[in-house]
């Protein structure tokens, strides 16, 4: 049925790199045998799913999304694919995202941009575009995502899904192809706050092949699917609600906001200070670290070669510049710039500090409230185009998401109502770290 849905709908949505239509079908029969004899059982076994394509997969193309590693077939799979596997997940395939998930809006594939299914003339968000808009168009059931500084909260808010952002260490990186290490986390998209808890539950593990791993004993995010969220302290922060957020964004999460009220919550608004400091700081330590990430690709041990070169530094110098897209060239100058001597102290040491400082404010606003309450993007999902003229507006947009990814805290995304044009308005929760169980249980009010 999903292979079905994707024959039917890809053509306009474009939520795939790769479908793995004979690999699907066999692991498909596969897994039924193991069910049949009661080697398998659980919530996952036999579903289906969709991957972004920065998860390494053995055997299944992974490209990111860019032309230096179109043809990239990993001889192994990450850590979060193979706990998936584990429950008896089915593959489909590898969902289209911003190259190298340097993005909110799909466009910057090398692959075509992926389209919004509530209005194709729009964007999906991203840079897990891909991921949220096949699950919107049910062409899986759910798919993994990653986020750095909002991919699955943005584009799961522009496309009317539900997507986790795990505390930092949760979920293994092993795999998982870098952007800004420090900041990546894989988290699931899926159609409700259910369904999300339970999938987080089987692919957050402790993994020694990823040292920022943390061992946790209390991953039992489902347990926290309680419908109670009396005497819950909430916060608003007065930054989130100001100049830049749509009237109507702004209106959809007051709203949610008074039903959790109704609930029992207490809601209150508050001074999240530093706000305005998180977009500098998450740009200079991203793309410094993307800089340093994206140095292997260089055209020797895999990926794109160019095919006429003098001499090896042409040849890496060609390959590179032949391989990436502009937006990804953009941030790998702009990260050697921060780092190089001279200006090491002024920018990355820098926002370092400013790092410190915004976890700081968070970890004051988390001894007064069990969860932040705002918005996950200020707009809807743009049209088509609209975003690729402008970078520096295109990343004004994420933030209401970055300081999250810096302090390493969990968010949720899930719907909460729809703008005038139709298109989904997404309410953002944050938790203290290690406190999923505090955002799932205030998600699952509107479930
Ligand atoms: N939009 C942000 C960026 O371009 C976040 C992307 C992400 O979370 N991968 O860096």
């Amino acid at each position: 049925a999903a292979l079905d849905a994707i024959d039917a709908k890809e053509d306009k949505v474009n939520s795939f790199v790769t479908v793995d239509r004979e690999g699907a079908l066999k692991r498909a029969e596969e897994v039924q045998k193991l069910i049949d004899d009661g080697k398998l059982d659980g919530p996952l076994a036999g579903v289906p799913v969709a991957i972004k394509d920065n998860m390494c997969t053995e055997g299944l193309l992974t490209t990111c999304s860019s032309k230096i590693l179109g043809n990239f077939v990993p001889t192994f799979t990450s850590e979060a694919v193979l706990n998936l596997e584990k429950a008896g997940a089915v593959i489909l395939g590898k969902t289209n995202m911003d190259e190298f998930a340097m993005g909110s809006t799909t466009e910057t594939s090398a692959y075509g941009e992926t389209k919004n299914p509530w209005n194709l003339e729009h964007v999906p968000g991203g840079s897990s575009g891909g991921s949220c808009a096949a699950v919107a168009a049910e062409e899986c059931f759910y798919a993994l995502g990653s986020d750095t500084g909002g991919s699955i909260r943005q584009p799961s808010s522009f496309c009317g899904v539900t997507g986790i952002k795990p505390t930092y260490g949760t979920v293994s990186r092993y795999g998982l192809i870098a952007y800004g290490s420090s900041l990546d986390q894989i988290g699931p998209v899926a159609k409700d706050v259910t369904d999300c808890a339970t999938i987080l539950e089987i692919i957050a593990s402790h993994d020694e092949k990823d040292s920022t791993s943390v061992k946790r004993d209390d991953l039992d995010f489902t347990s926290a699917l309680v419908d109670d969220v009396k005497g819950m302290k909430i916060g608003i922060p007065k930054d989130y609600l100001g100049e830049g957020l749509d009237s109507e964004v702004k209106d959809a999460i007051l709203n949610a906001a008074k039903v959790l009220e109704e609930k029992g919550a207490i809601v209150e608004e508050f001074d999240l200070s530093l706000v305005e400091y998180a977009i500098p700081a998450y740009y200079v330590i991203a793309c410094a670290e993307a800089s340093s990430n994206l140095a292997r690709f260089d055209g020797v041990k895999y990926g794109y070669r160019t095919e006429e070169y003098d001499g090896l530094h042409n040849m890496y110098k060609k390959s590179r510049s032949e391989g990436f897209g502009a937006e990804v060239k953009r941030r790998i100058m702009l990260g050697s710039f921060v780092l190089s001597s001279g200006y090491y102290d002024a920018y990355y040491l820098k926002a370092l500090r400013t790092k410190a400082l915004i976890k700081k404010a968070f970890d004051e606003a988390f001894a007064k409230y069990d969860v932040i309450l705002g918005p996950a993007a200020p707009t809807t999902a743009p049209k088509l185009g609209e975003s690729l003229s402008d970078p520096l507006k295109m990343y004004l947009g994420d933030i209401y998401t970055i300081s999250v990814n810096l302090a390493g805290l969990p968010g949720i995304t899930v719907p909460c109502g729809t703008d005038s044009k139709g298109l989904p308005i997404g309410l953002q929760l944050i938790g203290d770290c290690f406190k999923e169980k505090n955002i799932i249980r205030a998600a699952y009010s509107f479930e």
